[in-house]
């Protein structure tokens, strides 16, 4: 019961619309107090433990939409939950989201899982797999993290990802430095080329807004457009933010 999660908004960028939530690991320890996903998901990682937690923010995830069926009857929002390299591996991992959704099934809203390029290409066939299946259950699937990492563009060939989550780091340059908005403006027209969504995270300023919006991205997350919130924190729910 120490474990909840916080909700990032995610709008359209012509808009600004809501287009769904991030939802982020909190754990509230008894004596340490709010305990932040840097510290402690590094630590999970390395044992299996990252399995039990990330499928316990999953199943919370679930619930969410079920209860935005009840009290957002008229939108449509997708919720993005992080899943480690290690859940996916698992062998069972799509038979475990079947059985989730077969519990917790949302008539309106939309699970999207987002996936950091680590180590899914030590079994590139085998893990495909997976998210071929995790694909036909009706799930979306983002690659974070986009960029940094040395075989970003080899994920994109081999796996069904549907969304692109352009690194951070490249977001936060954009007004910086010239080469940065390049290596955007060209992750964004390769992911139109690829019939993909491009969600931009970390955007804090509007000129990062004004740049991103202008090449085409189509959704934007980041402090500009709201903070992580629990549920709590809010008198009113994330409903009213809708
Ligand atoms: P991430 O997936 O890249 O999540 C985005 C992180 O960036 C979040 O940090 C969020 O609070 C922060 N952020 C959002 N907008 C801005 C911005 O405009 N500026 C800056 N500087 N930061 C921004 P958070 O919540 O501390 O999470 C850190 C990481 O922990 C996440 O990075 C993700 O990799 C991991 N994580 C969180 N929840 C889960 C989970 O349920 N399962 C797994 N496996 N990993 C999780
Ligand atoms: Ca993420
Ligand atoms: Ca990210």
């Amino acid at each position: 019961g120490e474990i909840s999660l916080a909700f990032q908004p995610i709008v359209h960028s012509g808009t600004l619309e809501i287009a769904g939530f991030e939802a982020l690991m909190r754990w509230k320890h008894p004596r340490r107090g709010e305990v932040q996903p840097s510290e402690f998901i590094a630590i999970a990682e390395r044992s299996d433990l990252i399995v039990e937690l990330g499928n316990h923010a999953l199943e919370l995830a679930m619930r969410q939409l079920m209860d935005w069926d009840v009290q957002l009857p008229d939108a449509r929002l997708f919720l993005s939950v992080n899943v480690s390299s290690q859940q996916v591996m698992m062998r069972d991992f799509a038979n475990t989201l079947s059985g989730m959704k077969a519990r917790f099934t949302s008539r309106r809203h939309k699970l999207r899982l987002e996936i950091t390029e680590t180590v899914l290409m030590q079994n590139p066939e085998h893990n495909s797999r997976i998210l071929q299946k995790v694909k036909e259950l009706g799930i979306g699937l983002a690659m974070d993290d986009f960029g940094p990492g040395y075989s970003s563009l080899a994920y994109l060939s081999y796996f069904p990802f549907d969304t692109i989550k352009i690194d951070r780091s490249f977001v936060q340059n954009i007004g910086k430095d010239t080469n940065s908005l390049s290596i955007v403006e060209t992750i964004i027209r390769l992911g139109r080329s690829l019939r993909m969504k491009v969600v931009a995270e970390g955007v804090e300023t509007e000129l990062e807004l004004t740049a991103l919006a202008r090449t085409g991205c189509d959704e934007i997350q980041g402090f500009l457009v709201g903070r992580p919130v629990k549920i709590e924190q809010r008198r009113f729910g994330l409903a009213d933010m809708v």
